[in-house]
């Protein structure tokens, strides 16, 4: 008998349509109705005796346990009509975000059954128009419906469950083919195979095999306990317009015109457009008008560069880059943008230049953490610390943070105070993040060295599960690399399996520094990225025979992970 006791988690599963439901009608297939019915009459989806003795409702169906004295219960929600997912815009999914907002306090997680054409899209506009998510909200799908023998739809769909039931990936996600990615970041890649999607400039942040491993290092953090927004005024006059060699200036000027507020641009390589003269005139004039144009580049792989010289930079400083977005995320972003009340045209540039949920990733420079130069306030805490003991408590609870702050500039001095107003060095502040973080991160050599002497542990992880030598490795700190390693620190086991995509996506960017880099902190740089391409088959098909020459050269050497203590590039 089934006890009716154990813990559940509770999950809404909205199912909009998609291939995962449809059946054949007239030889072509439709959206088909009645999942609810299907999932019930597979035991892997419904375990009817604890169902029955919970009472649940008609619409709610309850996992097998999933780990020892764990339930997962879901509830179907069937969208009135079913779509097939080329028929969905902006509309269904704010209707679909306002559906999880009503019911948001009621469930641990949410599951979105969705078509696989526009899911990219489906998942983009959600991350955007959900603002504060705090749950798990994880879409999914299917290439061949869930009814068939040999179908995708029941591993995928079981998949999204245990994920949204299990976990706490507060974000909107994208599960299929045994993997978690942000969704944000996904495109669809293939109309046949059942892997549908890649993620080409961020690694999953789950996958599933033996053991479900988390890259928790990824994973959005949730900062407060702000509640959930949802922004329904997205805008509709956004579009995409695909460069191609030889594109004429009166084809861009005709689908620049209003009410078209917002363009994403796919541009070609780095962020290149042709630099015929009467084109660049139609895009300056464009943003000159107001119109907002975000440079993407029509590559799968690698990022728009701040050093494009072609077309794009002559068009002006009008044009935004995209970075490493998805063309699927710059739409997204635009009309949410362009959707935000009461900002000026330049107030949406700038939020445009910033990642907002995870979509891009800006180059290193531009992250920064607080710093404790500018001598006024460096003093007066100085002072606030050494005062008598009723300061003590304030003074243990800041440290960390003093710290780092000084640690992140490199402030010898500062640091040395510190120590001596009776700092541990060693010691992590409220997000794990230590001292030694944030002198890896900011390269300083002698803080590193300083900090090492004094304890501190050279494999220390943050709550994010970041270590210094990841955050040197970013950074391209050679000097601070070979410390660590020097000091023992070391990737671990799953972060070097991992490490593929990352090698692959320096590689497309002819960034050796950066691959060199990974070597010298323990990368293997054979492991294929996520479609099983390695750095070097990406480096000699892209022709870059500089990288080609620097990994020919690493992979010969012998592996550098035997030998920690090895600096070959001081
Ligand atoms: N055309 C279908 C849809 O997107 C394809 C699928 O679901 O895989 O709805």
């Amino acid at each position: 008998m089934a006890r009716a006791t154990e813990p559940e988690r509770r999950l809404l599963a909205v199912y909009t349509g998609g291939t995962i439901g449809m059946r054949s009608e007239g030889g072509v297939l439709v959206p088909g109705k009645g999942l609810t019915t299907v999932l019930r009459s597979l035991p892997m989806f419904h375990d009817s005796e604890y169902a029955q003795a919970r009472g649940l409702a008609e619409d709610t169906l309850a996992l097998p346990p999933a780990s020892p004295g764990q339930r997962i219960i879901y509830t179907v929600l069937e969208c009135q009509p079913l779509f097939d997912s080329s028929d969905m815009t902006i509309t269904e999914w704010v209707q679909i975000a306002q559906t999880i907002e009503r019911h948001y306090e009621q469930y641990h997680g949410f599951v979105v059954i969705h078509g696989t054409d526009t899911m990219a899209f489906a998942a983009s506009v959600l991350s955007f128009v959900l603002e504060n998510l705090q749950k798990p909200l994880i879409l999914t799908g299917a290439q061949v419906p869930i009814h068939a023998l040999w179908s995708d739809g029941r591993e995928n769909l079981l998949g999204a469950l245990l994920m949204a039931g299990q976990y706490v990936i507060p974000e909107v996600g994208l599960f299929f083919q045994n993997q978690l990615f942000r969704g944000n970041r996904v495109t669809k890649v293939d109309a046949r195979r059942f892997a549908a999607f890649c993620s080409p400039n961020l690694p999953p942040l789950a996958v599933v095999g033996t053991d479900v491993i988390i890259n928790q290092e990824l994973v959005r953090r949730i900062h407060g306990k702000d509640t959930l927004v949802v922004h329904s005024n997205m805008e509709r006059d956004v579009g995409l317009l695909r460069l191609y060699p030889g594109i004429p200036a009166a084809l861009v000027r005709a689908f620049l015109q209003p009410p078209l507020k917002g363009v994403v641009m796919e541009t070609f390589g780095a962020g290149n457009g042709p630099t015929k003269a009467d084109l660049v005139q139609e895009l300056k004039e464009a943003s000159e008008r107001g119109l907002i144009l975000l440079n993407c580049t029509h590559c799968l792989q690698g990022t728009v560069t701040a050093d494009y010289a072609a077309g794009m930079a002559m068009a002006g400083a009008g044009i935004i880059s995209g970075f490493d977005m998805t063309s699927e995320a710059a739409m997204a972003k635009l009309s949410y943008v362009l959707g935000l009340p009461g900002l000026s045209l330049e107030g949406q540039k700038e939020l445009l230049a910033q990642d907002l949920r995870g979509e891009m990733t800006r180059p290193v420079s531009a992250e920064c953490r607080p710093s404790l130069q500018g001598g006024p306030l460096r003093l007066g805490l100085a002072h606030l610390l050494s005062l008598s003991q009723e300061a003590a408590a304030v003074r243990d609870a800041l440290m960390p943070s003093l710290a780092c702050a000084a640690a992140h500039t490199g402030d010898l001095e500062a640091l040395q105070a510190l120590a001596e107003l009776g700092s541990d060095l060693s010691l992590g502040g409220a997000d794990g993040w230590t001292p030694l973080h944030a002198a890896a991160q900011g390269g300083h050599t002698s803080t590193v060295a300083l900090l090492l002497q004094s304890g501190a542990d050279a494999n220390a992880r943050s709550d994010g599960g970041l270590s210094p030598l990841q955050l040197a490795a970013r950074g391209r700190h050679r000097g601070v690399i070979s410390l660590l390693r020097a000091a023992g620190a070391c990737l671990s086991p799953q972060e070097l399996e991992d490490m593929g995509t990352e090698l692959c996506r320096l590689a497309s960017r002819a960034d050796s520094e950066g691959l060199q880099a990974w070597w010298q902190a323990g990368a293997d740089l054979g492991l294929p990225g996520y479609d099983g391409q390695s750095a070097l088959h990406i480096a000699e098909a892209a022709g870059n025979l500089e990288v080609v020459s620097v990994l020919r050269g690493l992979l010969g050497t012998e592996s550098n992970a035997q030998d920690p203590g090895r600096a070959l590039y001081d």
